[in-house]
């Protein structure tokens, strides 16, 4: 194998030749303590960086079996790696010609802890992977400075990054533990008969809508004594906090009373975070979908009467499709779609719900016959999704006290601490009953899978056979197609929306055969990520993906506009 001083001369050789030069230096190279794969190499220096890993030997970086003996512990370990390596190559690396000459980037995590391809590690080896721009001046190689950067610059940041030392060894275990915490509280939900866990003195809100860190200075959560369960964990020891137990669960309360922002921390809690974020001890059940109104988007052919029966002029809704969605259709099909992929939480907030999906009051039931009427209110089927499917709901809800009646559980938010007011809100109920018909019938009634069909799926753009892209967060380029995922709220990293771009691919050619129904194609999915990890998703290993759930990588098949499905 050619070692670090084969690749120096050849980088001093191609010095000042055209950029494709550089196409030479594509291989597998023994430096003094690592190996370095240059994988793919950029075509010229405003392209996208080049791709490189660098393995370290276990003997060389000296990690204990314990930091990555499981799942919860890897993930963790491997987000505190990619979090100091990126801090190490924003320290070390520089300018070093034109356009992206010099950069040196890892894919760096957010404040939730999740599988990601940038770091592996095992009982072998730790390897990162990342990018660089290779040097030049104009459009020529600039030799020398590519060799100071492959050769010194990108080992030392290995030396400052990946090696175990003593004073990581903390910052280590906090992660670990932390990471290890979360998901044993999670496991443990199901059978204390809780969907969701918000220990005392987490911190919820967030800086910002586009800063996820947390809030200074906010008011530490505090459970209501009515609701306040124990957990004993294996390093934090026993914690208290708010349990809520399934069934239906209001949180009602004024406006800017914390509401939402306990929503939120409920839909992240389906990850884990690093310490210090504030949300490291909420955790919802894992199947939790966030639902919302979703007007424009595209519906295919699902099976939408349970929530909206007979359209104008007679048209029917159990094979319903729509290009253009309304605010109740969209959030229809978002919830039966939710239940199609498996969910057993659904979480709604009135400032994104339609207002007609939720609720029809008994004067609206007066002015407006039920005829003539398709919507089928959410009050109306929120318990039978709980009695027949085990569904349960946790939803937002400041502007109507008929849902009093549906609800196990209420708790009001009063200047950020709920308080539990069930009682409170059945008396009431009680004293000014309510003369409002159910108009939910006996049943929910059954649901019909669909079988996504793969020739809907087309990857191809002009001459390029597969032309799949991500942009930010929230958009996925897929062959013609934009898939808009603005709405899936539960994205919380640009990395998983490019793992689930990758995903819809391997979902098309390995699973979709015109017989197998959504759910079970979702389910083969994930299932050969479990075994086999991200990498079963792309060709060559790629250091910028991060797991995401069975939930989104139905939402995003879902939304693009050209699916189509046949029913069972
Ligand atoms: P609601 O949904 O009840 O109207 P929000 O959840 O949107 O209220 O919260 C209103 C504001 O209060 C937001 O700016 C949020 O960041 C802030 N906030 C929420 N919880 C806390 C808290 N525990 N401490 C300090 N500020 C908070
Ligand atoms: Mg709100």
């Amino acid at each position: 194998m050619p070692t670090q001083e084969d690749l120096r001369q050849t980088l001093q050789r191609i010095d000042g030749r055209g950029y494709k030069a550089y196409k030479e230096i594509r291989g597998t190279y023994t430096c003094p303590t690592l190996t370095l794969y240059i994988d793919q190499v950029q075509g010229d220096p405003f392209a996208a960086p080049s791709r490189l890993r660098l393995r370290l030997p276990q003997e060389g970086a000296g990690y204990p079996p314990e930091t990555f003996a499981n799942k919860s512990r890897r993930r963790a370990l491997c987000t505190y790696l990619a979090i100091r390596f990126a801090a190490a190559a924003q320290r070390l690396r520089t300018r070093r010609g034109t356009g992206k000459s010099g950069l040196i980037e890892i894919d760096t995590p957010g404040q939730q802890i999740l599988e990601r391809t940038a770091i592996a590690i095992d009982s072998d080896f730790v390897e990162a992977r990342f990018v660089v721009g290779l040097p030049a001046a104009g459009r020529r190689v600039l030799g020398r400075e590519a060799a100071a950067m492959l050769c010194q610059d990108i080992p030392a940041i290995a030396r400052q990054a990946l090696l175990y030392t003593a004073s990581e060894a903390a910052a280590i275990r906090r992660y670990t533990e932390a990471s290890e915490d979360a998901d044993i509280l999670r496991d443990q939900l199901e059978n204390r008969g809780l969907v969701a866990f918000v220990a005392d003195h987490s911190i919820l809100p967030r800086r910002s809508g586009v800063d996820d860190r947390p809030l200074q200075n906010a008011v530490p959560f505090q459970s209501p004594q009515a609701l306040r369960v124990e957990f004993d964990l294996p390093h934090a020891g026993k914690i208290t906090g708010m349990g809520l137990p399934r069934g239906v669960t209001l949180i009602v309360g004024g406006g800017f009373h914390g509401k939402s922002t306990l929503l939120s921390a409920l839909e992240r809690g389906v990850y884990n975070h690093v310490p210090d974020d504030g949300r490291q001890q909420i955790v919802s059940h894992s199947s939790a979908v966030k639902i919302r109104a979703e007007d424009g988007r595209r519906v295919a052919g699902g099976d939408i009467s349970p929530f909206i029966n007979t359209l104008p002029y007679g048209r029917t809704t159990h094979d319903f499709s729509t290009d253009n969605a309304s605010g109740s259709t969209s959030q229809a099909a978002n919830i039966i779609e939710a239940l199609e992929a498996g969910t057993g939480l659904l979480l709604i907030d009135e400032d994104t719900a339609a207002t007609n999906f939720m609720i029809r009051d008994v004067r609206m039931q007066q002015l407006i016959a039920k005829k003539n009427e398709p919507i089928t209110p959410f009050i109306d089927r929120v318990r039978q999704l709980y009695d027949e499917y085990g569904v349960s709901t946790i939803l937002v809800i400041g502007g109507s006290g008929d849902y009093f009646e549906v609800a196990d559980t209420i708790i009001a938010m009063e200047n950020y601490i709920p308080r539990e007011v069930a009682r409170e809100a059945r008396n009431i109920a009680a004293a000014h009953p309510t003369t409002r018909r159910p108009e939910g019938g006996t049943a929910f009634g059954g649901l019909r899978p669909r079988i996504p069909l793969a020739h809907s799926i087309n990857p191809r753009k002009g001459r390029r056979d597969i032309h799949i892209k991500t942009q930010g967060l929230h958009t996925i380029l897929f062959g013609t197609e934009a898939i808009d995922l603005d709405s899936v709220e539960q994205l919380a990293d640009p990395s998983q929306t490019r793992a689930l771009a990758a995903a819809l691919l391997y979902a098309r050619q390995n699973y979709m055969d015109g017989r197998r129904p959504l759910r079970q194609v979702l389910d083969c999915v994930m299932q050969d990520i479990e075994v086999q990890g991200l990498e079963v998703l792309t060709p060559h290993p790629l250091g910028d993906h991060a797991l995401f759930r069975k939930y989104e990588l139905g939402a995003a098949l879902n939304r693009l506009r050209t699916l189509k499905v046949k029913q069972e």
